[in-house]
């Protein structure tokens, strides 16, 4: 499932691919990822614009083009950008990906597809308000690649709500761009057990758990690496680098001893029972 990281990573691909280009066409194929007028609105009113910047807010991408027309994605659970080359004349046209749901053809020839097999990601189409603006993007917490993480208003925010530490993590209006596998990672770093209320963690805590978020993110950037973003879903053929995330069953890699499962809000999470206090 796409965290902060890795859509940092399609924020980067898609600058390479999108920067200084026009859209001479945008398909939308298929309905499922569009809502009300957005299917119909990308068909229309990308094609001849040239994209001018790509933001990235948390796990949302927003892609500004000339006109005040702006594209907000939202990769949801198995969504990405993928890049067709131009082909060479003569040559075999290059298969499309599969689960392809929306495509740009650029005046590069390029063809920039967003596909999605599990199809909880979402495109929307804005004109008018900055993509910045909207309230949705409005109401996120800090991002902490753009904005750090300030841990005295972490530990404000966290000491409003009994929470489970866990859950607050998830919770995008605390920090933007955390998700199941980060909020597990980073509190086996800290070593804080994920039933905990946010509100019982006092400051010195919530500073480990600080630097514990960042560094789970750096190892995430570090074992993404260039090209196509993999998901650990996609057949497991994609190697599990992360501590603990998934690793439930096996042995702790502080003190050995069988790393646990629990579910918390419908999300299952390994974690170690000893060493998570
Ligand atoms: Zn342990």
């Amino acid at each position: 499932m796409p965290e902060l990281p890795e859509v940092e990573h399609a924020a980067r691909c898609l600058r390479t691919w999108l920067e200084g280009r026009v859209v001479l066409k945008a398909e939308a194929a298929d309905t499922r990822i569009f809502r009300g007028a957005d299917r119909r609105a990308f068909a229309r009113r990308l094609a001849g614009r040239r994209l001018e910047r790509i933001d990235r807010r948390g796990k949302n991408l927003l892609l500004s083009f000339e006109g005040g027309v702006g594209v907000w994605s939202h990769l949801g659970m198995t969504g990405k950008w993928v890049r067709r080359a131009p082909v060479a004349t003569g040559a075999a046209r290059e298969r499309a990906p599969s689960h392809s749901r929306a495509r740009l053809r650029l005046d590069d020839a390029s063809v920039l597809h967003y596909c999605d097999p599990r199809l909880f990601g979402r495109i929307a189409v804005h004109e008018g308000t900055p993509l910045a603006e909207l309230p949705e993007i409005r109401a996120l917490g800090p991002d902490p690649l753009l904005d750090g993480i300030d841990a005295g208003a972490l530990h404000d925010k966290l000491s409003r709500s009994a929470r489970p530490i866990k859950v607050a993590l998830l919770d995008q209006a605390v920090l933007a761009g955390i998700g199941n596998i980060h909020a597990t990672e980073a509190l086996f770093r800290a070593g804080i057990d994920p039933r905990r209320p946010g509100n019982r963690l006092d400051r010195a805590l919530v500073e480990q758990l600080a630097l514990a978020i960042r560094a789970s993110l750096d190892h995430a950037f570090v074992i993404n690496g260039p090209g196509e973003i993999a998901y650990l879903s996609e057949g497991g053929h994609v190697q599990n680098d992360f501590l603990i995330y998934d690793h439930a069953g096996e042995p702790c890699p502080r003190c050995g001893r069988t790393l646990a499962k629990m579910t918390q809000a419908g999300r299952t999470i390994a974690w170690c029972q000893r060493y998570q206090t």
